[in-house]
């Protein structure tokens, strides 16, 4: 059983394991706080130690708030951009009407005169958006079918900190737009460790389990993903 506890605002999972010692990990996956503690251990104790380590816990956060999910780009002619792992040099024309596309290596963003940076970055923003969508039907379709589980709804969000989540009450799960610049294997993958959720919430060794059978290459694509 995972209980929650809030210290400093920060959200810390507790596991209660047949061990002798606490654990603190701070996940570099999606930049949960974790502990794990011996059966009996009583919650004062729990909170006094994670009283004392709060400035090693914001330090690892803040690391992976600022770890590279998100690229930073001025959105001008010449820059490189990715599209499933491949890069394309921007190329910045203008014309009457706002659009995006792929010609060889280049990747056209034709603008009105006066566009600002921001309002380049929100076109881009909304074009990766579109390829995401056009990929994820057949990708749900074909795990949801494998894992045999059925998500209710999924949607498309620009997360600074981590690459999907999944609510697994509700079966909805979000996908980071930021999965539209990497190797399509990366969103295979979230995709596929999202809707395992829908067996198993937390990412103990059942979950990994299901992981192995379904997507044995796993950790070579999360490895991947945090490289990059
Ligand atoms: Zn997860």
């Amino acid at each position: 059983m995972t209980k929650k506890i809030i210290v400093s605002n920060i959200e810390i999972d507790i596991n209660r394991k047949n061990i002798k010692n606490m654990y603190l990990r701070v996940s570099g996956h999606d930049g949960r706080v974790s502990i794990s503690a011996p059966l009996r251990m009583k919650n004062e104790e729990i909170i006094k130690f994670v009283t004392n380590k709060i400035q090693w816990i914001e330090k690892q956060k803040r690391k992976f708030e600022n770890s590279n999910i998100q690229y930073k780009y001025d959105y001008v002619d010449g820059e490189i951009h990715y599209l499933w792992g491949k890069p394309y040099v921007l190329r910045i024309v203008t014309g009457s009407k706002c659009r995006t596309d792929i010609i060889d290596d280049s990747l056209i963003l034709t603008i009105k005169n006066d566009c600002t940076a921001e309002q380049r970055e929100k076109l881009l923003t909304e074009w990766y958006r579109r390829q995401l969508k056009d990929k994820l039907p057949v990708l749900f379709d074909k795990w949801e079918k494998i894992i045999g589980v059925h998500a209710e709804s999924v949607s498309i969000r620009n997360m600074k900190s981590r690459w999907g989540s999944c609510n697994t009450r509700d079966k909805r799960i979000s996908i980071n737009l930021q999965l539209a610049k990497r190797p399509i294997m990366c969103l295979e993958y979230v995709v596929v460790h999202e809707l395992v959720h829908l067996l198993e919430a937390s990412h103990n060794h059942i979950f990994k389990g299901y992981m192995d059978k379904y997507l044995p290459e796993w950790r070579g694509i999360k490895r991947t993903l945090r490289s990059v």
